[in-house]
């Protein structure tokens, strides 16, 4: 009999991290890696952030919390909301969780069940699918083409709804193509769950990393009938540089977040207690930080996408937020080096690691093959190094 449950089995480690994990360990050995690997802002946790933190270890606030988060917090997403989203909610309706990854893991535990079909819009995140496997439901993954921006369109959606189809992910901006719907597209995402009764779960994790004054509009500020059908999974980590702190959070109807509640209250507890203290600081403070960073990842972007669509045979779709490029490379696949064919996205990047000593992740592993991911999370001047590696060692293939 095996010792793991066939749960655990079945379950693959978070490739992201796992590519992470293997750069980081050759840089470990001397080898220079240009990463463009990560999923987390190169910036530091701005000042007045870490200060807050600080703050509240010396005055002792390190014991635990509610497990849904203190009501300050609490209330600051609440303004949060009515502030840029114009959305109302209350206490009851809002959870605290450790990451928004933590607060998509709850929400699938407390909403999914053998049967229910959940549809997943490719390329998608990379945690989506499992953690709609490990609730029991089955993701039910349907493709988004480049020349759609990477959007849903309403005759694909239409395809894959079933009396199963229990929710829609959705993640706008994206990770990891950075696209992103306007209101517009929303506003028939919204009609079809209005019409097929089923849930919308609504990332939006990126909101605040968005270029060329593009105008987010998060799907739940629809209408009062669509918001009740919608969660939306949120959280500091991304726009506050906050990845290590572990704070998320998510909105939505109150018998929802009360079985959410109770499924943190058996497994992790509330968030930590000095985290709160430093997200409350970082959604009331000042967002001035916030502004330089964006404007830092955006003059990446538009570096980043003129140079890999100025590579013969790739074609780069110009993300409207996020901190991704997810060009496409499959002109190259069926060349070599050195004899040893590249057939696919796993095999370019691992040449890209071996042989230019760049770190990516293979778009397989959200879902479409014939693409790559880069992050321009990292200094334009690794950029620019990275990208002379790649278009060098493409030249080398024959
Ligand atoms: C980073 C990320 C999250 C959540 O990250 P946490 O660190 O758990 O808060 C959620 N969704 C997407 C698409 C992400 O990229």
């Amino acid at each position: 009999m095996s010792q793991l449950s066939n749960r655990a089995k079945n379950l693959k480690p978070s490739p992201t991290l796992a590519i992470n994990a293997k750069a980081k360990s050759m840089q470990a050995q001397g080898i220079h890696i240009i990463n463009f690997g990560a999923g987390e802002p190169d910036f530091d946790t701005p000042d007045h952030i870490k200060a807050a933190a600080i703050k509240a270890i010396e005055e002792g606030f390190t014991k635990y919390t509610p497990v849904s988060g203190t009501d300050e917090l609490k209330d600051a997403i609440i303004k949060k909301f009515q502030r840029d989203n114009g959305l109302t909610y209350k206490r009851s309706e809002i959870i605290v969780s450790c990451g928004g990854k933590h607060s998509f893991y709850n929400l699938a535990q407390s909403i999914f069940d053998e049967g229910d079909e959940v549809i997943v819009p490719a390329p998608y995140w990379v945690s989506y699918p499992p953690m709609v496997t490990l609730a029991g439901a089955t993701p039910v993954i349907v493709e988004t083409k480049e020349e759609n921006g990477f959007k849903l369109i309403q005759e694909d959606l239409k395809k894959v709804i079933t009396p199963k189809t229990k929710a829609l992910i959705i993640n706008s901006p994206s990770n990891p193509t950075g696209g992103a719907y306007t209101k517009k597209d929303l506003e028939w995402i919204g009609e079809l769950a209005l019409t097929h009764h089923f849930f919308i779960i609504s990332d939006e994790i990126y909101e605040k990393i968005i270029y060329d004054h593009f105008k987010f509009v998060s799907i739940a500020s629809l209408s009062d009938e669509i918001k009740k059908k919608t969660i939306i999974v949120h959280g500091v980590a991304k726009t506050y540089a906050m990845t290590g702190w572990r704070i998320g959070y998510a909105a939505g109807p109150e018998e929802i977040i009360a079985a959410m509640n109770n499924i943190q209250s058996q497994s992790t507890s509330n968030p930590t207690s000095i985290s709160q203290k430093a997200s409350v600081e970082a959604l009331t403070g000042s967002q001035d930080e916030v502004q330089r960073m964006v404007s830092a990842f955006e003059e990446r972007r538009n570096y980043i996408v003129d140079r890999l669509n100025k590579i013969p045979g790739v074609n780069c779709f110009k993300p409207i937020g996020a901190f991704y490029v997810f060009p496409n490379f499959s002109s190259y696949y069926g060349k070599a080096y050195q004899g040893k064919k590249i057939s696919n996205s796993t095999d370019l990047a691992d040449y890209f690691l071996e042989v230019a000593r760049v770190a990516v992740v293979p778009g397989v592993e959200f879902g479409a093959d014939s693409f790559i991911r880069l992050s321009y999370a990292t200094s334009l001047e690794d950029i620019k190094e990275g990208l002379n590696r790649i278009e060098g060692t493409l030249r080398l293939l024959d």
